[in-house]
């Protein structure tokens, strides 16, 4: 696997200059940091990935592990026509993809519990020390998880600042759960928040948000397949960027 460097303060200085820069923006005015949840806050990706993996086998596709990072935040019946379009040629059924994402969902739930990604917790508590406000903006309804959140992270997010996808229409790579998270935290404009994402499509959409926005790395796929969708900054892992928190919301926060 192919990774880049890790980014020192230059490189955040410089990611910071060009996009308020690209976006016209004088400086930012920091409220909220809104984080997406599978692969961010849990490390559950390994369990969706495994299950869309051995459920497509069930039902005699291919689609490889790594490959389900890559479809990340896509509707399961998008993940599912992709490909049967690719091994067989013509789309799914309705009939089949209810099935088949029925077996997908029994498969997850019989993973172990996803855990709290390390370093996350900490973060979330740096980021409110810092003065902003900790949201969370996931097209998962996966209420298993979502119902985790506040045991997992006590004393961390309002249930009103919440985005899932029963708040909205189109998922990642939408930028729309990224939109309503700025409106519901107060019809912010997008150099009020940052976002930190794991997925491409997850950096997609907030990229077309206009927030500035942290890829984590947290799974198997390249760096590129993150910076590629514009991400202004890449670490490697929660923890490494809950270890250079305050010196990134210090260059934030003082740029230019
Ligand atoms: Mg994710």
């Amino acid at each position: 696997m192919q990774k880049v460097k890790i980014m020192n303060n230059k490189d955040i200085q410089n990611a910071t200059t060009n996009y308020l820069k690209r976006n016209n923006y004088p400086h930012f005015d920091l409220k909220t940091v809104m984080f997406d949840m599978d692969g961010v806050l849990f490390d559950s990706m390994k369990n969706h990935a495994r299950s869309w993996h051995d459920t497509m086998a069930h039902f005699g596709l291919n689609l490889p592990y790594e490959e389900a990072f890559m479809h990340e935040g896509r509707t399961a019946a998008s993940t599912i026509n992709i490909v049967s379009l690719r091994e067989r040629g013509h789309e799914a059924t309705e009939d089949e993809i209810k099935e088949i994402y029925a077996y997908k969902g029994m498969l997850f739930n019989q993973c172990p519990e996803a855990v709290r990604m390390p370093g996350a917790y900490q973060l979330l508590l740096n980021v409110k020390s810092s003065g902003l406000t900790p949201m969370v903006v996931t097209g998962s309804g996966q209420k298993s998880l979502l119902e985790r959140l506040q045991t997992n992270f006590p004393g961390i997010f309002q249930k009103d600042l919440m985005v899932t996808a029963f708040d909205v229409r189109q998922g990642k790579p939408n930028p729309e759960p990224y939109l309503m998270g700025m409106r519901k935290a107060g019809n912010l404009q997008p150099n009020q928040s940052i976002v930190v994402e794991n997925a491409p499509l997850g950096v997609q959409a907030a990229v077309a948000s206009g927030c500035f926005t942290i890829a984590v790395n947290t799974g198997p796929l390249p760096d590129s397949a993150l910076l590629d969708e514009g991400a202004d900054i890449l670490f490697p892992s929660m923890q490494a960027l809950c270890d250079q928190w305050s010196s990134l919301f210090a260059i934030l926060s003082t740029t230019p």
